[in-house]
């Protein structure tokens, strides 16, 4: 019973996932859904059991498990955009599929539930990302975030133009624009990093998903919040955090609030158990 208590997160979050999984896979009549699902709820168990055990590398192991999943199989060998290039494509054409359920799950709608959960746990740029050696900014936030609405406008005016010039074989197009725009983005994301001393510059500045992810995880469910009994003002959680959230904040108008990616640094770091 003790045990059941204690994984009852990892457990229902398996759970959710294979729901949605048989849904789709009823519902649409293809077997994808319910492999594609299932895998990354379990990867998602699989982390969250992790953490519960205190492994230090809980976050990282998900992340490559789902982003190179996403990446490689997904993008690479299906070739199925799932850049925001393809989420237009597949909206345009009306086709409730890929990379729009992708959407509609992990960036749009989940993110009430989740907040940023994807940018910690699943995407394939930041996958990289993390793995430079500037974990923790070392130099102040840049006031840049403006550029991310021009790559969003970017976005979505290539598509567009693409449906109107009624250009022949968009689907071959967009499968080289996945290739084109993940190296682009790792490029910008590695320069950026070491520009600005911060492996989460592209996500702070330019990244235009966040156009999407920021508003909505404004009101998620899932946050991480601060006992304040308990917290003794020394700033450790902060000197830690990745995306310089004031977490000491409850509010939800908190200080970088929406671009929390729920990694638990700053929870690991307390040293009072405060969060
Ligand atoms: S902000 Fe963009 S690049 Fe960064 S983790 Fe989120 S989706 Fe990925
Ligand atoms: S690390 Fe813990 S105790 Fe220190 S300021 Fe943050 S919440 Fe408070
Ligand atoms: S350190 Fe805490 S506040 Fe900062 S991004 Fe991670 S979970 Fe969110």
């Amino acid at each position: 019973m003790r045990y059941i208590k204690e994984y009852s997160r990892p457990l229902i979050i398996l759970l959710v996932f294979e729901i949605v999984a048989v849904t789709l896979w009823l519902t649409k009549n293809n077997l994808f859904y319910l492999f594609n699902f299932s895998y990354i709820g379990l990867s998602i168990s699989l982390g969250l059991f992790l953490f519960i055990r205190k492994y230090k590398h809980a976050r990282r192991i998900v992340q490559l498990l789902v982003g190179l999943y996403m990446l490689v199989y997904l993008g690479l060998i299906n070739r199925e955009n799932m850049q925001i290039e393809g989420f237009w494509y597949y909206l345009f054409t009306g086709v409730f599929e890929a990379a729009t359920i992708h959407y509609a799950v992990a960036k749009i709608f989940g993110p009430l539930i989740f907040g940023r959960g994807w940018c910690g746990y699943a995407c394939w740029t930041a996958m990289v990302l993390d793995f430079l050696p500037y974990k923790v900014p070392s130099a102040p936030r840049k006031n840049l975030g403006w550029i991310r609405y021009i790559t969003f406008a970017a976005s979505f005016l290539f598509v567009s133009a693409l449906f109107l010039a009624k250009v022949g074989n968009i689907e071959r197009i967009m499968f080289w624009a996945f290739i084109i725009g993940n190296i682009v983005y790792y490029t910008v994301g590695i320069m950026l990093a070491f520009m600005f001393w911060d492996n989460r510059a592209f996500c702070k500045y330019i990244c235009p998903i966040t156009i999407f992810l920021k508003p909505m995880s404004y009101f998620s469910l899932i946050r991480v919040k601060c006992n304040t009994d308990l917290c003794v003002s020394c700033g450790k959680c902060k000197r830690v955090c990745p995306m310089d959230v004031d977490v000491t904040d409850n509010s939800r108008k908190r200080k970088n609030g929406t671009e929390c990616i729920l990694c638990m640094e700053c929870v690991r770091n307390c040293p009072k158990g405060a969060l």
